[in-house]
């Protein structure tokens, strides 16, 4: 392991351009479960059945059962950022990383103090009403707060959706997100099994042109074959914290 983060921490020093690339795996030491993991809701509910209520037209046809399931199965606890998360924001700050690409809608890389972070799935914070002309936002505390089960605009009434990209919708930031990867030299991927799309596929269109791909994540991922380094740990923070010493 020593020798892992020590040739981890040389690979990023001399890299060019380092982005990182996190799942739900770099929360789960904040105390978000992830959806695959032993307590995940894919493993508990299916994930068969979480695909079909988490959909958009699902949202769109049945707000009331999607609202019923999202309130039980969605609601974040508040957490604070965990080690990893401020790690990667102080690595952003003196000049180690060039931003963060996340699935994750829990805010915790904003919250630890990141600056350019790529959200491709959403902010679970955050609700939209979908009246298209008023489009007015709201903290997940008026939500909860609300008094029936499915939240409506004060302004005009319209349901609010969370903006969170549902299945059958299309990522945030798509170009963005490719770009900054695919102009890196150097890419970290930290708690993904790399199977949720389409982020995996930036991953592995990188892997092709250059072998500079680093994975930090407990078990497999897809694209452990295509990896210079993969360090196989479920603490994250821990494993940060010595790469960052390395680079003093
Ligand atoms: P995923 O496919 O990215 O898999 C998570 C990976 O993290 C797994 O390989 C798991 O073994 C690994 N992992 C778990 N705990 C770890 C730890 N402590 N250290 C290192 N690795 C660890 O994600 P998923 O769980 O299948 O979720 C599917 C989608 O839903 C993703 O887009 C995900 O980001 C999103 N989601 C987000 C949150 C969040 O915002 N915190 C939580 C759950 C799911």
């Amino acid at each position: 392991m020593q020798d892992l983060i020590r040739r981890t921490a040389d690979v990023i020093k001399n890299s060019r351009q380092t982005v990182v690339v996190t799942g739900a795996g770099i929360s789960t030491e904040a105390g978000i479960p992830d959806f695959r993991g032993e307590n995940g809701i894919y493993r508990k509910l299916g994930e068969d059945r979480v695909m079909r209520i988490i959909n958009i037209d699902f949202f769109r046809h049945n707000p009331e059962e999607f609202y019923g399931f999202y309130r039980q199965y969605f609601n974040f606890p508040a957490v604070e950022p965990s080690q990893a998360h401020y790690m990667l924001a102080r690595m952003e700050q003196e000049g180690y990383l060039a931003g963060i690409v996340t699935q994750n809608i829990d805010n915790l890389h904003q919250k630890a103090g990141s600056k350019k972070v790529i959200p491709i799935h959403g902010n679970a914070e955050q609700f939209v009403c979908q009246g298209s002309r008023c489009q007015a936002r709201y903290d997940a505390s008026y939500v909860l707060d609300y008094p029936e089960t499915v939240p409506r605009c004060s302004v005009c009434n319209n349901i609010l959706k969370p903006d969170v990209v549902l299945f059958g919708e299309n990522i945030y930031n798509y170009v963005d997100a490719r770009e900054l990867i695919m102009s890196s030299q150097l890419v970290i991927v930290i708690g993904s099994s790399l199977t949720v799309y389409p982020l995996a596929g930036f991953v592995r269109e990188f892997s092709t042109l250059t072998q500079d791909l680093i994975i930090i994540n407990k078990g497999p991922t897809s694209l452990d074959h295509a990896a210079l380094i993969k360090i196989d740990t479920n603490t994250t923070g821990t494993v940060l914290e010595k790469i960052y010493k390395h680079l003093q």
